[in-house]
């Protein structure tokens, strides 16, 4: 039997795996400069804490979660017993509702508090249809603001993403930046009522899905896969025409401050983002080239509720989650190199084998001095230790040989011209700590 990897979920090699740390590097760089410090939750949790923060009618928890069972639930469930809450458990298919969930159990956002901002970085899950840019288990950095009420910090959250988006050099001609404001408590559930009642009157002409999700959760309807679905939804009622005064202030002082730090944006009253929890601003970035169908690559918006569903205070809040496999595609398709896998400076060649315990003190030292340095472990010929350094791509290598260790000398090789030069062994770390001249 060969082995291979599940469906929809990849191995990230050297080249990839650098990739994501390059861009992880590049969130913790633009996101401090906000404020941003970083949390990690775990992988996985209790269903219902997904169940509570996301929403049970949204596809993410209804259809896509992966269960964890430990060997005892799983047992029980072979049997057909109920588990209980606590033998719940699944991986997280998003950030969010993990971090809520731990604001509320260790108390870090208590009333009056100053505002909190959380980034981070990890594995999601989702069973969704593998396909490119969608994968089953895929990457996302998110950063959350909570305690903040005021539009200012709506607009900062949206400057930040884009920002970080633009560092990472994607041109920003090619990322197109949607906004909307999905109202609040007390303006969305008129429209809410107004979408439904809309759905139910076209039923005949939508599909199946769209008219069972006018009970569950109308707005969906919206983000229908179906096009003949879009078409109808155009004329669905607009959720701008409908939002409460605050609302409409909210969302208005969120687009100036957007005007003023100079964001090209454009207001789409069809937005609904996928999960429950968004309340007034919400906000996606989609890309034009390289993705296909999955063109978005980050997305989020506001969650005004989210920690009093976990059992805290009213406390306001706000965030997004990127998804890196798609950063990299869009990066890609933009010819832009996403970090480089690092390559040794020197590689250290010894000619027997007692130039090889020297060989590996020397190494020692010089990596203490902060260079990135290879030797053989393979027995190689001196001629295959060459052609090793060739292929790593080092800049210099130090030969060492008999002639060499009797008078304490090192050879250094300078690959790029092929000009040798013998110092002291006592100087090497010196010499090779500065920049290399070739
Ligand atoms: P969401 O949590 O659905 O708002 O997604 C935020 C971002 O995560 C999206 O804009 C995508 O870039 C990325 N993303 C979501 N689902 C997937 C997936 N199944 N595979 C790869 N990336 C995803």
């Amino acid at each position: 039997m060969s082995y291979h990897a599940p469906r929809g979920v990849n191995d990230l090699l050297p080249q990839t795996a650098q990739a994501h740390l390059w861009i992880e590097s590049i969130a913790h760089e633009v996101f401090s400069r906000y404020g941003y410090v970083l949390i990690e939750t775990p992988l996985f949790e209790l269903t219902e804490v997904f169940v509570r923060g996301i929403g049970e009618a949204t596809d993410v928890v209804g259809k896509e979660m992966f269960g964890v069972y430990s060997g005892a639930a799983a047992g029980k469930l072979v049997v057909g017993e109920t588990l209980k809450a606590d033998e719940q458990l699944s991986l997280r298919p998003e950030g969010t509702a993990g971090v809520a969930r731990a604001v509320v159990e260790h108390g870090l956002v208590p009333p009056g508090s100053p505002v909190a901002k959380y980034w981070y970085a990890g594995s999601m899950f989702r069973h969704e249809r593998p396909q490119k840019g969608r994968l089953r288990e895929f990457h996302q950095i998110g950063a959350e603001c909570i305690g903040a009420a005021e539009p200012s910090s709506d607009a900062e959250v949206i400057i930040m993403l884009m920002r970080f988006f633009e560092t990472l050099g994607l041109s920003r001609d090619s990322m197109r930046l949607y906004v909307n404001s999905m109202g609040d408590a007390t303006c969305r559930p008129a429209y809410r009522e107004a979408v439904r009642a809309f759905i139910l009157d076209n039923a005949e002409s939508l599909c199946d899905e769209c008219v069972r999700r006018a009970e569950t959760n109308p707005l969906r309807a919206f983000d229908c896969k179906n096009p003949s679905c879009n078409t109808i939804m155009a004329a669905a009622p607009l959720i701008t025409d409908m939002l409460c005064e605050q609302c409409a202030e909210h969302y208005a002082t969120v687009r100036e401050l957007l005007d003023v730090a100079g964001l090209v944006y454009e207001e789409n009253p069809r937005l609904v983002r996928g999960l429950d929890y968004y309340t007034r601003t919400v906000f996606e970035v989609q890309v034009d080239v390289g993705l296909g169908s999955q063109n978005a690559i980050g997305g989020g918006g506001r969650y005004d509720g989210l920690i009093e569903e976990f059992g805290g205070k009213h406390t306001p809040g706000l965030g997004f989650a990127v998804g890196i496999e798609r950063i990299l595609l869009a990066l890609q398709a933009q010819d832009i190199q996403a970090g480089k896998v690092p390559v040794p400076e020197v590689f250290i060649a010894a000619v027997d084998g007692k130039a090889r315990t020297v060989a590996f003190r020397i190494a020692l030292a010089l990596r203490d001095a902060g260079l990135a340095v290879e030797l053989d472990h393979q027995n190689r010929s001196l001629k295959s230790q060459f052609k090793l350094a060739d292929k790593l791509g080092v800049s210099c290598v130090i030969v060492l040989g008999p002639d060499e260790l009797a008078s304490h000398t090192a050879t250094l090789r300078y690959m790029d011209t092929g000009e040798e030069r013998c110092v002291p062994l006592d100087t090497l770390t010196d010499i090779l700590s500065e920049p290399i001249k070739t």
